[in-house]
């Protein structure tokens, strides 16, 4: 008797282990052949061993095949590779083609999802209409809608296994970001930062679409979800109760902090890293108080939700910086020790490297030299040392804050090489004139509150494909670009980076130096994720969506198509007319 309990006890530990840890997953995010999540592996390196491009043979890259997607808006994020398919998503109305990657008909269409969405949910999306791409596990292909549904397709039919509704498009709520897996649980966002949304990270069990837990970004502790050791490491960062004290009354409920950026895991400390985005509204004097925690990484349990630290890059926001880049979880060495970092490129200007076991700030430099706003980031509170001039208020123009509302860098994720211990890291050099004023909160509708005007930085350039030094927070080498670098990036063990430019091209590059390898015009302008992969040929090839869009393109977009510019349009950008047109297309380039 006593033993079949014994050996009953056993199975179930078993069994529970296999569900949780989700073994598939983890060999596949480190099998090079394949690009089965967004940042390519849990730490979101966006990194990969493979060696057949080389600094010496990239010259000689040329397009294999392509596809056009059928969508003209914005293309963000990356196709993901899961044996011998490639699944590609397009911006709205976020469809779904499954492409066979087997010749002799490479790219043919196995399977197709075209989901029903009304098209009205396109009003409250603030900034072009796209869709930041897929994620898979456990036979399945994750979709999250611009309509707020998160979507479980079957990856051999498109058959929908399940679909939960997860946003409310009539409070401004949608969904823009790419679902994340870990463990047993999908993992997604919402967007919504411009209609006051209160942000939130919800899990989904993946086999079955039911709600594991949400995590609030503001408002009570019990529903911002806290460790009971929150924060222990760091109390200065805050502990309980910020998430409603540091907002006047009850604007917390409408307190922005949404959560639409790409996140990495570590298995190992069973914590999610996040960014949260602007305090709403753009309008500070209306909202006096650190508005915690918009503006912060957070580092929660997967299995409950708890959050075991939370750090506030930008207290009291006064110009859209939203803390929704990517995490990227690297092991440095910094002043000799070696530690378990979490670095992120934030849209203030400034990049951060956090001991991602606590939280604790290890460096945070500006990683482009014109940010003017905070002179430093204090180490000692975490806090910006702001320039006074440049907090906005309302009543005031305050004229040339660098970087712009879009950030120094903006959703496109950087990329990182343990084999040159570089970030490299796309970004943007635009300054702006903001004056904040009093704006209502009516739900559904733009809760804004403020004029902007937005042009290039210091030397007429707007952006810049950099190397970063995390452990030092040094600039190791810069390339200007005309414009916004508003792609990913993609870094090979071959010490070849990849980026692609808003005029349309994909650029390869020496990771050591910067030195241009070579350049191909694709159809349209790039703001999708360059990724690389095996096919069941067993060449290599890299491949990226064209299609310009989201906030950079979106003066251009609206231009092009004749209706009124959208929230935030840069006039600058307007000159990109002379480069490239609408149009999502992938590329797919190998050697000869
Ligand atoms: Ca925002």
């Amino acid at each position: 008797m006593q033993r079949s309990v014994s050996i009953a006890c056993f199975v179930l530990v078993v069994t529970s282990a296999v569900a949780y840890a989700n073994p598939e997953l983890i060999r596949l995010q480190t099998d090079d052949k394949q690009w089965v999540m967004p940042g390519k592996d849990y730490s979101a390196s966006r990194f990969s061993t493979l060696t057949q491009i080389t600094k010496d043979n990239v010259k000689n890259l040329r397009p294999a095949w392509t596809f056009s997607t059928g969508t003209l808006r914005g293309h963000e994020g990356a196709p993901l590779v899961v044996g011998a398919t490639m699944y590609v998503h397009t911006s709205f109305p976020n469809n779904v083609y499954a492409l066979d990657l087997n010749g002799p008909d490479v790219g043919r269409i196995k399977w197709k999802y075209l989901p029903k969405q009304d098209p009205s949910v396109q009003a409250v999306a603030c900034c072009d209409n796209v869709n930041r791409g897929l994620s898979y596990a456990d036979g399945k292909i994750f979709l999250s809608q611009l309509d707020g549904h998160l979507v479980a397709l079957d990856a051999a039919t498109g058959r929908e296994a399940w679909k939960v509704e997860n946003a409310d498009p009539k409070v401004g709520a949608t969904m823009t970001s790419a679902p994340h897996v870990m463990k047993d649980k999908v993992i997604v966002g919402v967007s919504g930062g411009e209609f006051g949304v209160r942000g939130h990270v919800t899990a989904y069990d993946i086999k079955t679409g039911q709600q594991a837990w949400r995590a609030y970004s503001m408002g009570p502790d019990e529903e911002v979800l806290l460790a009971d050791d929150f924060n222990a490491a760091n109390p200065h960062f805050g502990r309980q109760n910020q998430g409603v004290a540091t907002w006047q009354g009850d604007q917390w409920k409408t307190g922005g902090g949404t959560t639409w950026g790409w996140y990495a895991f570590d298995p190992s400390l069973n914590l999610m890293y996040y960014g949260t985005g602007n305090p709403s509204t753009w309008n500070p004097t209306q909202r006096p108080g650190d508005n915690k925690w918009s503006m912060t990484i957070f580092a929660r349990d997967v299995d409950t939700g708890k959050a075991k630290w939370a750090y506030q890059m930008t207290p009291w926001d006064a110009w859209d910086y939203d803390g929704v880049n990517e995490m990227i979880l690297a092991d440095l060495t910094i002043k000799g020790k070696l530690v378990k970092a979490v670095v992120h490129f934030d849209r203030n200007g400034f990049a951060y490297t956090l001991d991602r076991t606590n939280g604790t700030l290890l460096v945070a430099e500006k990683f482009d030299p014109d940010v003017n706003w905070a002179t430093h980031i204090d180490k000692g509170t975490g806090r910006p040392v702001e320039v006074p001039a440049m907090r906005t208020q309302a009543g005031t123009n305050s004229q040339g804050i660098c970087p712009a509302a879009l950030g120094t860098k903006d959703q496109q994720p950087a990329a990182y090489s343990p084999r040159t211990k570089l970030f490299y890291v796309p970004t943007n050099h635009v300054c702006m004139d903001y004056e904040p004023f009093e704006v209502k909160y009516t739900a559904g509708q733009p809760y804004v509150g403020a004029t902007l005007r937005m042009f290039p930085g210091p030397g007429g350039h707007m952006g810049a494909f950099i190397a970063w030094d995390a452990a030092n927070g040094k600039i190791v080498w810069s390339n200007k670009e005309q414009f916004s670098a508003w792609s990913g990036a993609l870094v090979t063990v071959s010490d070849v980076a990849f980026y692609g430019t808003l005029e349309g091209y994909l650029k390869a590059v020496d990771a050591r130096t910067g030195k241009e390898l070579w350049k191909f015009k694709t159809p349209s302008g790039i703001i999708g994720n360059p990724m690389t992969y095996v096919g069941p040929d067993g060449k290599q090839y890299v491949a990226v969506l064209s299609g310009i869009g989201g906030w950079a393109g979106i003066g251009l977009a609206a231009g092009l198509e004749g209706d009124t510019e959208g929230l935030g349009a840069v006039g600058a950008y307007k000159k990109l007319a002379e480069y490239t047109n609408l149009g999502g297309v992938l590329t797919v380039f190998s050697l000869p």
